[in-house]
């Protein structure tokens, strides 16, 4: 059975006291333990987040450099993420490939984040042209080919797949369970025919995109959908109720 999981990507949000204030917020949830949790706050802030955040909620980075460390001004490296106990990162969101990053890039970042023993959020997911056009697979499936280029099986077990809609982040235009379940089966097919079955099965695929209290729990009753990368909601306290959506 997949774990269920959620992850809370803060962007670029938050003052020094705001995220005081939302790690004490979470530290007052009552969480189910069923759910896998990771909060992803901005580089500056991961550790006072990682200081004073209980120890059953992980702590991720939002990106990291493709390489390790040297004189590559501005980045941050997974070589430092990991000394620093951050043990997640999302890897090829879409605000940050719109700067640039092609499915290779994004690919080859992820499997050096893996290699330095970080585990990966590593996103996919169309922009509304090609939802219109139909053709959301044709630009999905190759984001997921070059992670498979790139994973070997033992990659795969720290890996979880993030399918977010371009058009659906940000704008309060949810997938309908059925649009995120449909794409969310078709990653997992095509997942089978590049990984193999046991990745396939195995691997977690979360949903991302306007993920709210209201729309997770008609999301999360599909088959196919094992969690949320949440963005807005990850800031209020509904992003409890997003992690408990299956209780
Ligand atoms: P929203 O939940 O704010 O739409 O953001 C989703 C997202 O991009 C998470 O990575």
């Amino acid at each position: 059975a997949r774990k269920f999981f959620v992850g809370g990507n803060w962007k670029c949000n938050g003052s020094v006291s705001q995220t005081e204030e939302l790690v004490s917020m979470l530290n007052q949830f009552s969480l189910t333990q069923e759910t896998e949790v990771v909060v992803c706050p901005s580089q500056v802030h991961l550790q006072g987040v990682k200081a004073g955040l209980r120890t059953d909620v992980a702590v991720g980075a939002q990106d990291c450099w493709v390489q390790g460390n040297g004189a590559f001004t501005g980045e941050t490296s997974a070589d430092m993420l990991t000394d620093m106990g951050v043990s997640w990162a999302i890897i090829g969101h879409s605000e940050r490939r719109e700067k640039g990053e092609s499915d290779v890039e994004v690919a080859k970042k992820a499997k050096y984040a893996l290699d330095k023993g970080l585990s990966v959020m590593a996103c996919c997911g169309e922009p509304l042209e090609n939802r219109e056009a139909g053709t959301t697979n044709d630009f999905v499936f190759p984001q997921i080919k070059a992670y498979a280029d790139a994973f070997t099986k033992e990659d795969w077990k720290k890996v979880v797949i993030a399918y977010e809609p371009i058009w659906a982040i940000g704008t309060g235009l949810t997938a309908t369970p059925e649009q995120a379940q449909e794409t969310h089966a078709a990653i997992r097919q095509y997942l089978g025919e590049v990984a193999g079955a046991d990745v396939a099965a195995e691997t977690r695929i979360l949903y991302g995109g306007s993920a709210s209290g209201k729309t997770a729990p008609g999301l999360s009753a599909k088959e196919d959908i094992d969690g949320f990368l949440v963005g807005g909601a990850s800031l209020k306290p509904e992003f409890a109720d997003i992690i408990n959506c299956q209780t």
